[in-house]
């Protein structure tokens, strides 16, 4: 059965659609997308696009832009503050099948990936080489670097190595009028990236979090999880003052991260 969502959406809008992107229009389908971890609120989008590329996402959201269409984009759907909750006449924008590892350069720890990869694949892709991606939230299976952009997540090593803001240097967005712009945390003037990350999705969808294989970028990166690593160890040794030596390292506290970049 195709649905026309609560507010309904022309056939030609939908056709608009299907032209540009694979799209999901039945309702039994569409239910899979009606909320997210927040399973308490709960809205059947109009329809769902499923874009393959950065051109697919700008097309679609083109579309949004010129006929008024709220859109929300979807990584995995485990956030748990309801930021992919779509709106009843409005789309969903998955980033499911963007979820490609494109370059691993591990000399300079510079790794390309577009949003729909999972947290634990990035790891994946660089563990060979003696590497790990530090920010870690218990749903990382699952949950995707786009998800993991907007909402700024972590988890227990972001401690000593920061969170994803301090690990993503650079990301090509689509703007919610469909243009492709690219930020980064070597732009002159305010830090639009660091705006970008945590934003919930609400500036832009990230289609690819990436950046050159440039070394002393890298190192400015290391440099903000050297001065973690320096509080937590003045943290620990404060704690190894106050506890008597009881306080022991990680087994892994010495494992290299890798950011993205
Ligand atoms: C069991 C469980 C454990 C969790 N543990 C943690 C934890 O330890 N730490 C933590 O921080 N979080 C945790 N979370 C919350 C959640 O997993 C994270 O917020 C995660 O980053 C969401 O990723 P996602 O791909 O599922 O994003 P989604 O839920 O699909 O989307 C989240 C937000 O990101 C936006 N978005 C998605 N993709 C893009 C994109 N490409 N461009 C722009 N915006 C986009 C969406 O519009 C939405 O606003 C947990 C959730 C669950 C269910």
């Amino acid at each position: 059965m195709v649905y026309r969502g609560v507010m309904g959406l022309a056939p030609e809008l939908v056709e608009q659609f299907a032209e540009v992107a694979d799209v999901i229009r039945e309702l039994e389908q569409l239910r899979t997308y009606e909320c997210d971890g927040l399973t308490g609120r709960r809205v059947i989008p109009a329809l769902v696009a499923l874009p393959a590329d950065a051109s697919e996402v700008q097309a679609v959201v083109r579309i949004c832009s010129q006929a008024a269409i709220p859109f929300v984009a979807r990584g995995a759907g485990t956030g748990l503050s309801g930021g992919a909750l779509p709106v009843a006449e409005g789309i969903v924008i998955s980033l499911a099948r963007m979820n490609r590892v494109l370059s691993i350069d591990v000399d300079a720890g510079h790794v390309v990936v577009e949003p729909g990869v999972t947290n634990l694949d990035v790891t994946r892709a660089v563990s060979a080489a003696g590497f790990y991606y530090a920010p870690d939230p218990s749903s990382q299976q699952v949950c995707t670097i786009g998800g993991n952009v907007a909402e700024n997540s972590g988890g227990a090593h972001c401690l000593k190595y920061g969170f994803t803001v301090n690990h993503v240097l650079a990301a090509e967005i689509v703007l919610p009028d469909g243009e492709l712009v690219e930020l980064s945390v070597w732009d002159e003037g305010p830090d639009l990236l660091g705006a970008f990350v945590g934003s919930e999705g609400t500036l832009g969808i990230a289609t690819k979090l990436s950046s050159g294989a440039d070394s002393w970028n890298f190192a400015r990166c290391m440099s903000s999880n050297l001065r973690a690593t320096t509080l937590l160890n003045w943290l620990l040794q404060r704690l190894e003052t106050k506890s008597r030596g009881s306080v022991s390292r990680a087994p892994n506290a010495s494992r290299s991260t890798y950011s993205i970049l």
